[in-house]
């Protein structure tokens, strides 16, 4: 088996201030990462530490990063680079539908139109994003696939639901969790969790959002243990996640779906190659 995929972690976020920690204990850990693009502009940059750091990269605009009043700026340099340049990246993506946002459900839907457009041109799984979206996402992807033919990828840190796994399900989609489903509180992902059928499930950390309810890993130096714990919160909640906790977000997902750790393990990992991760 290859090393667990970390399916979604923004590793080039600023807000990770030890990045040679959080890549060495991702390396010691043995998880593999896809870092999914955010703002084009950045797609250089991120092509450059993705090729440098054995990461997986996406090309995408993130729902949320689109600049007020600029969308025929995003539009060219997107269109642009996701019709001729997917060199180096295994995914298009991050992208999808957020709510609420200043910029207007039909300049998403357009930007998202595009994104599925580049997934289908250059055979690349697309990776979603879908925050209280998720009575417009379904109908939309119907559309698009009833018009152009199937697509591929994931909703990461999916939120829809039990009631709508099979849905995306039919539409061809992996359903990705994150650090959510470690807390005890979390009853809806944890029953969107355990609804996915066993091939189309993915984990995520969705670094360095989503920390975990679980104690940081042992190994992490003192100092930064302490500037970890999130005082305002659980004392064992973690500020920050990163992959070197996903080992134990995967412990986690295979108790909630009563399955053996090892036997869980080898179906992620046919999951993620079956999307070419
Ligand atoms: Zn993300």
């Amino acid at each position: 088996m290859r090393g667990l995929l970390d399916s979604h972690c923004h590793l080039d976020d600023p807000r990770y201030v030890d990045r040679e920690g959080v890549e060495r204990r991702r390396l010691e850990a043995g998880v593999r990462v896809l870092v999914p693009g955010v703002r084009p502009w950045e797609f250089d940059r991120l092509r450059h530490d993705g090729g440098a750091r054995g990461w997986l990269i996406g090309l995408g605009f993130h729902p949320q990063f689109i600049p007020s009043g600029l969308m025929e700026f995003p539009f060219q340099l997107l269109g642009k680079i996701l019709r001729h340049e997917s060199a180096g990246a295994q995914a298009i993506g991050e992208c999808g539908l957020h709510r609420p946002n200043p910029t207007p459900m039909p300049d998403q839907l357009a930007l998202l139109r595009l994104h599925a457009e580049a997934a289908r041109k250059h055979d690349l799984p697309i990776v979603l994003h879908c925050v209280r979206c998720h009575h417009i996402l379904p109908g939309f992807l119907a559309e698009f696939i009833a018009r152009n033919g199937p697509i591929r990828g994931v909703i990461h840190s999916y939120s829809g639901g039990a009631g709508l796994v099979p849905v995306y399900e039919k539409l061809g989609l992996h359903l990705s969790f994150g650090g959510l489903i470690t807390w005890p509180t979390a009853t809806r992902p944890i029953a969107a969790l355990r609804a996915v059928r066993p091939d189309r499930l993915l984990l995520e950390t969705d670094g360095p959002d989503q920390p975990p309810y679980l104690p940081p890993p042992p190994d992490l130096p003192q100092l930064q243990r302490a500037d970890l714990v999130d005082r305002r919160a659980d004392r064992s909640r973690v500020a920050q996640s990163e992959p070197s906790m996903l080992p134990m977000i995967a412990a986690k997902a295979a108790e909630l779906r009563s399955v053996a750790l090892p036997e869980f393990l080898e179906q992620l990992d046919a999951n993620a190659a079956a999307l070419g991760w």
